[in-house]
């Protein structure tokens, strides 16, 4: 359960913004994430109409799935390129306006207003600026946030959940000495120790 080396890695926004610019994303998954699939209903549970949050969103598609069912889906991504060809590979019209509690942030909403996209870092978020979730799909976030900060992360996953909402969370499992990550390895002890 050592994270070795990784504790003291640190990603910045610059380096993401230009994985993003240099097309270097080998993360996103055109089809969709089979997880979701396989446990949606886990995430629904037989609700309809649910808020699902998807932090470090970057452009997946499941958000898109998510609000063809009727859901609606908020998400936040530094990188504006990401949120603009979400957008745009989907065919789907959107505004942007500022948001007045984050400086230089900007939300993207679908014209149809069930996608709201945040184009700041998660970090700028709270509850009073989002509201709370009744759902969390967590793929691609917490393996990116960097070690040190993910205890800050989580804790503002927390406050940013309803009571009886579900987070779905996809992690990966590797040697943390033989790459140095995104995505990081995060171990079962601390995933236990970060949610409680
Ligand atoms: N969840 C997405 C993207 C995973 S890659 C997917 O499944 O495809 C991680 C994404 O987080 C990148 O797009 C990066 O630009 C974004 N990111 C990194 N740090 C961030 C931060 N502090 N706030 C918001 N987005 C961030």
């Amino acid at each position: 359960t050592d994270i070795g080396s990784q504790k003291d890695r640190v990603v910045t926004e610059e380096e993401w913004l230009q994985k993003w610019e240099t097309g270097n994303i080998g993360f996103h998954k055109d089809q969709g994430h089979p997880l979701l699939r396989k446990y949606l209903d886990v995430l629904l549970n037989g609700r309809s109409g649910l808020r699902i949050f998807f932090p470090l969103c970057g452009k997946a598609v499941e958000m898109k799935w998510l609000a063809d069912m009727g859901h609606s889906v908020v998400g936040v991504e530094v990188s504006e390129q990401a949120l603009k060809e979400f957008f745009a590979e989907h065919s789907l019209p959107y505004c942007e306006e500022p948001v007045p509690e984050i400086s230089g942030a900007k939300k993207l909403q679908s014209i149809s207003g069930n996608i709201s996209l945040y184009c700041c870092s998660v970090y700028d978020l709270s509850s009073s600026i989002v509201g709370k979730f009744d759902g969390v799909w967590d793929r691609g976030a917490l393996v990116a946030v960097n070690p040190r900060d993910r205890q800050r992360y989580v804790s503002l996953m927390i406050t940013l959940m309803e009571k009886n909402s579900s987070y779905l969370l996809v992690t990966v499992s590797y040697d943390p000495n033989k790459h140095k990550g995104p995505p990081f390895y995060v171990p079962e002890s601390e995933m236990k120790s970060l949610f409680g």
